[in-house]
């Protein structure tokens, strides 16, 4: 078993560590990590710049870019062999819901899908690793799960979310679709030094989707939550109403 190890908080995070201590248990081990946190970076890849690889004292390839960025040059070109498995985190809070969509934790997983490798995301729910070794705990049960019991053949993307609590507190696993949250904060306008305007982006909203059978619902009961993610953006429920539309509109007056 070969495991490319990623995340989007940055080589020196706790998270990615432990996350790397849990994976050489199951097999080969390489991380590849940004040098920057990269948070909320989403799917997004540096092209107009060249990147720079190199090895820190902890022996993870470090890369002066995105977490997709770090998966992509992995797997097509920096490793010589392709991983079994993409993991990536485990994330400085939590990944549930609409975060998924700004996650950079999520998208590194979500690069070694795209290219046909099984990837999971670990997230633990609350900033500050109180707990990340309950979250590693879970990280080593879901990982020996798929590895002796592969859930399907070829690709698949899970996302994991760890509630905040010791391992023999957490209730156990719950497979989850992902909640909705409300929209985020406003922005908060601030002055720099020379009094013009700054804006920090806002907190994310609370939960707004978050009943029975949602990750939010389960983190909040105490359960680790595991939703299995796909990219198809489309909207398949809308498009009989969208090609009615566009046929009643006529196709750029022809
Ligand atoms: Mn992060």
């Amino acid at each position: 078993m070969r495991i490319l190890v990623a995340n989007d908080d940055g080589y020196l995070a706790p998270g990615l560590a432990a996350l790397a201590d849990v994976c050489r248990r199951f097999g080969e081990v390489n991380v590849v990590a940004p040098e920057q946190n990269a948070s909320g970076t989403s799917n997004a890849l540096t092209l107009q710049r060249p990147l720079t690889v190199w090895t820190a004292a902890s022996g993870f390839q470090v890369v002066n870019g995105t977490p997709s960025d770090c998966v992509h040059v992995a797997l097509t070109g920096l490793l010589d062999h392709r991983p079994d498995l993409v993991v990536s985190g485990i994330n400085n809070g939590a990944n549930m819901g609409d975060d998924t969509l700004y996650s950079g934790t999520v998208a590194a997983a979500m690069e070694g899908y795209l290219f046909g490798v099984p990837a999971i995301a670990f997230s633990l729910a609350q900033k500050g690793w109180r707990n990340l070794e309950s979250a590693a705990q879970v990280a080593a049960e879901v990982l020996r799960g798929v590895i002796e019991r592969p859930p399907s053949a070829g690709a698949w993307l899970l996302n994991v979310n760890v509630p905040d609590r010791p391992f023999d507190r957490v209730l156990g696993l719950k497979t989850t679709r992902l909640g909705r949250r409300h929209p985020s904060e406003p922005v908060i306008r601030q002055a720099n030094p020379r009094g013009e305007p700054i804006y920090w982006i806002g907190a994310a909203g609370d939960a707004r989707e978050a009943g029975e059978g949602s990750d939010f619902h389960a983190v909040a009961e105490g359960y680790a939550s595991i939703t299995p993610l796909q990219c198809d953006m489309t909207d398949h429920a809308a498009l009989p109403a969208w090609r009615d539309w566009s046929q009643a509109l006529g196709t750029l007056g022809k």
